[in-house]
Formats: C-alpha cells, sequence, structure tokens
C-alpha cells in the first residue's frame, strides 16, 4: 500500500466508526420502502400509512380464537398458506384528505410504545407527505391500545397537536367508567388506564358522536358494536364513490372473514361481534364496495365477496393510484 492510500485510509477510519453505529441504529439493511398507499375516493384523497406489526407466536394455540379448537384453526391457517408458528397482526391508519379537512381514522401504536416492530406511523407519514400537526380531526374507532396508543408520545405529548378528537359516545362511556372492569377480561383492564392518560392532552379537545351522525362531510358513523361497546366503522362517500373504514370488525382475513363466526380473544361480546361482522360484510360485498381495515395485511385495500360461509378478501389493484 502506498504512504498516501494508507494516510487516506486513516483518515477515513473515524468518518467510518462513526456512520456505523447509527447505520445499525436504523437498521437500513433491513429497512422496507416508505410504507404508504394512496387513492381517490370521489375527490377526497385517501392514504392508508403502514405503522408496523405485533408478532404472535403459535395463534392457534394461544387462545387467540375462543370457540374453535386449535385444530381447526390450524387447518385454516394451512388452507390460506400461513405459516403455523407465527401470524403477524399488522396495523394501518387511514387519512382522508376532503381538500377542506384532514382526518386521521385511528392513530397507531406510538412510535417505541407496544411493540418493537410497530409504531412506524410517524417515520411513514413523513414519506407520505403528510404534516401531523396539519390534521384537523382525530376519528376513532374504539379505544383498544394499538388504536389510541399513538394519540400521545411516551411522555404524554399530543402528536396531533391541532386536532380535534372525535369518539364514539358509546365507547366513551363504557371505558371511563371504571365499575366496567369486572366485564371485561385480565388482559383488557389496563384499557381503562390508557383511556385515561392518551385522552388527558386533548381534554378540552375532546367530542362524542352518535352512530349514523356524520363525524365529517361525507363521513358517517356506522354502528358496530361487539368487538367492544361503542366498536364503529366509517362510511367515507364523495360523488359516486365510497369508502368502509372497518376497524376491528375482522382482524385478520384470512381467520376472521373466512369464519365470521369465530370469536377472538380480543371481542368483548363474541357473538354481536360475529353477528356485526356477517351484517356489514355482507352489506359490503352486496354493495361492491371498497374497503380498508386496521389488521389487514397492508395496503389493507379492497373489496369482499362472499364465500362459503363467510367472505373472502380481494385486494385492490394497484394501478388505481392517483
Ligand atoms: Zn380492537
Ligand atoms: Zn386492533
Amino acid at each position: 500500500m502506498e504512504r498516501r492510500t494508507l494516510l487516506a485510509a486513516a483518515a477515513a477510519t473515524p468518518l467510518l466508526a462513526a456512520a456505523l453505529p447509527a447505520r445499525a441504529h436504523h437498521n437500513e439493511g433491513m429497512a422496507q420502502a416508505p410504507s404508504f398507499y394512496r387513492f381517490k375516493v370521489g375527490s377526497y384523497v385517501v392514504t392508508t400509512v403502514f405503522d408496523g406489526f405485533t408478532p404472535r407466536q403459535n395463534p392457534a394455540r394461544s387462545g387467540l380464537i375462543v370457540n374453535q379448537p386449535p385444530e381447526v384453526v390450524e387447518q385454516a391457517m394451512r388452507d390460506a398458506l400461513l405459516p403455523l408458528e407465527r401470524m403477524d397482526n399488522p396495523f394501518t391508519v387511514t387519512f382522508v384528505d376532503t381538500g377542506r379537512e384532514l382526518i386521521a381514522f385511528d392513530t397507531g401504536t406510538g412510535a417505541g410504545q407496544l411493540s418493537p416492530t410497530s409504531g412506524l406511523l410517524g417515520h411513514n407519514l413523513e414519506e407520505a407527505g403528510i404534516d401531523p400537526a396539519k390534521v384537523s380531526k382525530v376519528v376513532i374507532s374504539h379505544f383498544h391500545g394499538d388504536h389510541i396508543t399513538g394519540l400521545s408520545t411516551r411522555e404524554n405529548v399530543p402528536v396531533f397537536a391541532n386536532a380535534e378528537v372525535l369518539v364514539p359516545a358509546a365507547e366513551w362511556a363504557f371505558w371511563t367508567d371504571e365499575t366496567n372492569s369486572g366485564r371485561v377480561p385480565e388482559f383488557q383492564r389496563g384499557t381503562f388506564a390508557n383511556v385515561k392518560r392518551r385522552f388527558a392532552p386533548y381534554q378540552a379537545r375532546v367530542r362524542q358522536f352518535a352512530w349514523d351522525s356524520e363525524v365529517a362531510p361525507g363521513v358517517r358513523a356506522v354502528a358496530a358494536a361487539g368487538h367492544t361497546p361503542g366498536h364503529t366503522v366509517f362510511q367515507v362517500a364523495s360523488a359516486n364513490d365510497q369508502l368502509f373504514i372497518m376497524g376491528d370488525t375482522a382482524s385478520r382475513p384470512e381467520l376472521f372473514l373466512r369464519n365470521p363466526g369465530w370469536f377472538s380473544m380480543f371481542d368483548l361480546d363474541g357473538p354481536m361481534a360475529s353477528e356485526t361482522r356477517r351484517r356489514l360484510f355482507g352489506r359490503i360485498a352486496a354493495e361492491r364496495a371498497r374497503l380498508t381495515a386496521y389488521h389487514f395485511p397492508f395496503p389493507a385495500n379492497g373489496y369482499v365477496a362472499t364465500w362459503g360461509e363467510g367472505f373472502r378478501f380481494v385486494p385492490a389493484d394497484w394501478s388505481s393510484v392517483v
């Protein structure tokens, strides 16, 4: 090696050393492309934004489906070509720009708050060119932690600094009354404290809405109770087009859309959740309407068709970007 090359190498070393921890921190080698998907509903621009996922080990044997034996769940997973040993629960937040308002539907899991593989919303919003400070309304489907924790940071500072927060009245009534804690399974009891904490920084800006009312022009709240007492679906209509934002009416489609009669451990009222699932997906299939759902695989966008005793998910054509 020539002396000049040696000197150059020595000079470069500190830079390289400084760069390495940053690379490791951002995990560049394993990063995905920005995860957002944009399309139009009439004149409204809709963007679904990925917030990451939480893995669940051995879902069929972990009590996820409470009214089926593990063998039946495993067969459904094999039929859907899903691995049996792990199933990811993905999170997708929907943003609707009506031209006058920018509305967020749920909030994600919060950066570094629920699991190491989730909380990507802030990063992906930046890539999508959406500024959380410009969100005028945050509309909440229900109060489970994966839907409201992203309202605020770990230090409980509001993420949507200028937004009004709209909540289903029935959901608010249930989770703000701790005498209801005996009516939920033990693993969901932390929801009462999380509700108190996440809405506190928005106090004066929280507004309750009733089912069948409009939460914004062209956005109607549709009753979808069962998963939780106030669980709500949103119907977005513009021109002759419409989109249903399904929240947790069904989580993974391979299980709960195919088998609407299955109860998830997260459904507070299994029979009611199941009845709601059949009714709403039946309506959407009949109307051939577009939908997005919080736990469908990203970009969580498409249609449903009736299929045997249940439904199948038909992903939207990717060419339908604006
Ligand atoms: Zn939920
Ligand atoms: Zn959820």
